[in-house]
């Protein structure tokens, strides 16, 4: 039987954790081959290695090492990189993910050589064009041919800029990231993890994590927002898993930080602290939708959010940067009683959606 090669390009922690699952599935087809290329883009062993290993994410056959650098010169060097990579695999497709300089280098290097690429994650709008993944993204989907959408609101964002009239095909396949959290999230029960390590079972507490650049490179919003979270940890303990961006600004601006921080976690500990923590603070696009997964209400730390049916649904609260919107979101967030059992993400079945439509696809372009 005729095989296609898949290449998957991914290079930071969000993406190796929404490809785990699509991997899984192509894994259980016998259509399909994959090659990994890690990009490097996250390259500490807490940041990368530990999900390869836990998430049993087939070895990368190419290691490119482009990590710490600006974003010209990383996505530069990237796509000559993965364009040298592309012309000695002659894959049939490229799969990218989410919104990084990987996700951006990965499409264009592909599209040049008219290899067909599919975007997992597709149609996500912030409308905020200060963020550089709101440009990844836009320009990755307009160059895709195979547009995998998780939410409605995403295959509304497309259509609203005239992506029917575009050569590509747009599936609403629901969200990679459910898929990973519900597998993991049966795996992690009964598991020692960093909960007990820290003592942390039975203590109510808030998981928060914070990494976006409009955050961390904005020394005013980085104060207020440790200033609200100093005035929650005086009524519900904070525990802060730092990313390596965060603590490199906290170091050049000086702040003081009397929280209970700890290293970047893997995803089975994270999940834990999930499954324990009373509520979620985070600037992070996946935690709010872990949050959700796991029933925890959660206070957005950003000034809007591509997850709108999450804020619409009463699971989510934007709290913008400012210590006392962050204070009012999170007595909200607090005293409510989310429902949490809308299914807003498809119900963890979307990597198999994935994969029957890149079936789907190479079986049309046979006939
Ligand atoms: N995550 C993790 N360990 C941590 C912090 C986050 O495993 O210490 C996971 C988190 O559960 C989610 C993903 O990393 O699945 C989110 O990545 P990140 O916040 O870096 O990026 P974003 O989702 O905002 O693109």
């Amino acid at each position: 039987m005729h095989r296609h090669k898949l290449v998957t390009v991914i290079g930071a922690r969000p993406q190796f954790i929404k490809a785990s699952a699509v991997s899984r599935a192509l894994a259980t087809s016998r259509v399909f081959s994959e090659v990994i290329i890690h990009t490097g883009q996250h390259f500490d062993d807490n940041m990368s290695k530990v999900f390869f290993d836990e998430l049993a994410i087939p070895a990368p056959r190419h290691n490119l090492g482009i990590g710490s650098l600006g974003h010209g010169a990383m996505t530069g060097r990237m796509l000559e990189r993965i364009e040298q990579i592309l012309l000695a695999e002659r894959p049939s497709l490229v799969l990218v993910y989410g919104d990084t300089n990987s996700t951006l280098a990965g499409a264009l290097a592909a599209r040049k050589l008219q290899v067909p690429v599919a975007h997992v994650e597709a149609g996500l709008r912030s409308f905020n064009l200060r963020m550089p993944e709101e440009v990844n993204r836009i320009l990755t989907d307009r160059i895709s041919d195979l547009l995998f959408c998780p939410t409605s609101s995403a295959v509304a964002n497309l259509r609203a800029e005239g992506f029917e009239g575009f050569p590509c095909r747009i599936h609403l396949t629901g969200d990679v990231m459910e898929d990973t959290a519900r597998h993991f999230g049966r795996l992690a029960a009964g598991k020692a993890t960093v909960v007990d390590r820290l003592s942390l079972r039975g203590r109510p507490f808030a998981l928060c994590t914070l990494h976006r650049a409009e955050n961390t490179d904005d020394a005013g919003r980085l104060a207020s927002i440790v200033a609200a979270l100093h005035e929650i940890a005086r009524e519900l303990p904070v525990v802060l898993p730092l990313h390596p961006r965060t603590a490199g600004a906290i170091r050049r601006q000086a702040i003081a930080i009397d929280l209970q921080v700890i290293e970047p976690v893997g995803y089975i500990d994270m999940v834990a602290l999930l499954q324990a923590a009373r509520l979620v603070l985070t600037d992070s696009g996946g935690l709010q939708k872990e949050a959700y997964f796991f029933e925890r209400p959660c206070v957005t730390l950003r000034d809007e959010t591509e997850w709108v049916e999450l804020v619409q649904g009463g699971c989510n609260w934007l709290a913008g940067a400012t210590t006392q919107g962050i204070l009012a979101a999170y007595r909200s967030a607090a005293a409510a009683r989310p429902d949490f059992s809308t299914k807003l993400y498809g119900g963890g079945a979307a990597s198999s959606a994935i994969v029957a439509a890149i079936e789907d696809y190479f079986a049309a372009d046979r006939q």
